[in-house]
């Protein structure tokens, strides 16, 4: 855990204030599919606390792309698990459309990630002894209107080695597989957690490209954590966290590609 942390030390990028973050932040004109209002995640260990999250303000829009950068440490994860319903905030709400995630029984945001949340982490997360296909399928039975398996891997062009098993494949290919599993139930929202955190350079870059090509073509909201400055020239907003606080949201007028962009 960092010093600042404990120190509750924020540092506060540029000109922003925070009333200006509190505009960027509750945008006009469109109805936000997730708005989390004073969100604040305090971890207790023993007699120490940890503030993770202090009171974070953050609306994601139908069909955005958004970066959430920071350094290790700042809150990035905590944000995310709270938005994919694997955590719960200390205070403040949460909604997902008409839903109060923060007033959710277990059951309910049970249901809420199987139905309407797709994860993607550092480390794919597959099962060894199952192949791409099956591995993908297992979300996809427990789905109400998934995409068929083998058409999930399609989008990711793993579709010919849809029969390998994980080990059979390199890291790219495995987190390819992890990102058809994630989008196969027809997520509202991808969360990705330094999806590119374990790959090399060039299928780091393979891998940006098909959660933007998906985000493209499906409008599925996409949230991806990363601490490479570089990848936020891919985002629609760039959200960056320090002591579990925003301290700056970016809008970017044009998107580029990671082929455009280098680290
Ligand atoms: P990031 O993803 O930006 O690296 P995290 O959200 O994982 O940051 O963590 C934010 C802070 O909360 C860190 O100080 C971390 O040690 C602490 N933290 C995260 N999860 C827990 C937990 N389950 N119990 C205690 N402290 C935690
Ligand atoms: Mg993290």
């Amino acid at each position: 855990m960092s010093s600042a942390l404990q120190e509750g030390g924020t540092v506060v990028s540029g000109e922003s204030s925070a009333a200006a973050l509190q505009d960027a932040s509750h945008v006009e004109g469109q109805d936000p599919v997730f708005r989390m209002s004073g969100v604040s995640k305090v971890y207790r260990m023993g007699e120490t606390q940890v503030h993770a999250l202090r009171e974070v303000d953050l609306d994601l829009l139908p069909g955005e792309f958004v970066v959430l950068l920071g350094a290790s440490g700042s809150g990035k994860s905590t944000l995310l698990n709270i938005l994919g319903g694997l955590d719960r905030p200390t205070a403040g709400q949460v909604r997902f459309r008409d839903h109060d995630l923060t007033a959710a029984t277990a059951a309910e945001l049970t249901r809420y990630r199987r139905e309407h949340v797709g994860f993607v982490f550092q480390f794919y997360n597959l099962i060894p002894s199952l192949t791409a296909l099956e591995n993908v399928a297992l979300v996809t039975e427990i789905a109400e209107s998934p995409l068929d398996p083998g058409e999930a891997l399609s989008l990711v062009e793993m579709g010919e080695r849809r029969d390998h098993f994980p080990a059979q494949l390199s890291g790219g290919e495995q987190q390819r597989v992890a990102i058809a599993r994630a989008v196969a139930k027809r997520p509202d929202v991808l969360l990705c957690d330094e999806p590119t955190g374990a790959l090399d350079y060039a299928t780091g870059k393979l891998v940006l490209r098909v959660l933007q090509r998906i985000n493209e073509e499906r409008r599925t909201i996409t949230v991806v954590i990363t601490h490479n400055a570089a990848i936020a020239g891919l985002a629609d907003r760039v959200i960056r966290i320090s002591s579990g606080r925003i301290v700056d949201i970016q809008r970017n007028a044009i998107r580029l590609t990671p082929e455009d962009i280098s680290w």
